[in-house]
């Protein structure tokens, strides 16, 4: 079976700024993978090249089987791939809209039917269904930004620090919403994060360090990880 994503030798930046320094990587079909590494590392440069949102400069990246790094992001969406930026919603869009847009390439019918299977996992978003996004909580934004990317039913999502201004009990909400969400469907799910909490989702994982991968593995292999620790503890 082919990787659902394989990565090889890729390089981006911005301007005459080089940040990514040939990476390596794959996603299984149905795999979680945790890209970590500190503030800077180039998680976020990684994920935008991935949808096509920066230029891949040097080295390849096939979804599928077929090589995607010459698509514009709507194709790369059209064929599967979905991206959750840090901040994932429109705060002045309704509920409702803001899953809408999650599912522009869908027929309206299917969207409607899924965006109703979502409300069902996520009561606090019925609720309050038509009101605008900026009246949810830091944690139930995080939810819709969550419904949003899934209601496409994408085939690899890209997300992009879910964590991020988020409490720690929230940051637990979401890691629990990921699981029953996606752990063992269909869906490939690449989650770039600072925070080590979120191995406990992850099959795999790499650590990526001033733009180039420094160590990967299981998520055993990556607990035991020397230097996971030293990223992260400074041990
Ligand atoms: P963070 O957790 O802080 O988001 P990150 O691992 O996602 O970190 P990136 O956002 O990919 O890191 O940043 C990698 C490098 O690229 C950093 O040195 C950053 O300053 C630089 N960078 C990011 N965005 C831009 C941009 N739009 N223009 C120029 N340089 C940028």
């Amino acid at each position: 079976m082919s990787a659902a994503l394989q990565v090889e030798g890729l390089q981006a930046g911005y301007g005459a700024m080089q940040v990514l320094w040939g990476i390596d990587m794959q996603v299984q079909p149905g795999q979680t993978v945790l890209l970590l590494g500190a503030n800077s590392a180039g998680k976020t440069t990684l994920l935008r090249t991935l949808i096509g949102l920066l230029p891949c400069r040097a080295g390849s990246i096939t979804f599928d089987g077929e090589r995607i790094d010459g698509l514009r992001p709507d194709q790369r969406i059209r064929r599967g791939l979905a991206f959750m930026s840090e901040l994932g919603v429109f705060p002045t869009l309704s509920i409702d809209e803001n899953i809408a847009l999650g599912g522009y390439f869908m027929p309206e019918a299917r969207m409607r039917r899924r965006r109703e299977e979502l409300f069902t996992l996520f009561p606090d978003l019925a609720k309050k269904h038509r009101d605008a996004a900026s009246t949810l909580s830091g944690g139930q934004r995080k939810m819709l930004g969550i419904a949003k990317v899934l209601v496409a039913e994408p085939r690899l999502l890209l997300m992009d620090e879910p964590s991020s201004g988020l409490a720690p009990v929230f940051v637990q909400q979401v890691i629990d919403v990921l699981r029953t969400t996606i752990g063992g469907g269909s869906t490939s799910l690449l989650i770039a994060e600072q925070n080590v909490a979120f191995l406990a989702l992850a099959d795999r994982g790499y650590l990526l360090d001033h733009g180039k991968v420094r160590a990967s593995g299981t998520r055993e292999e990556l607990e035991s990880s020397d230097a996971v620790r030293e990223t992260y503890f400074g041990l």
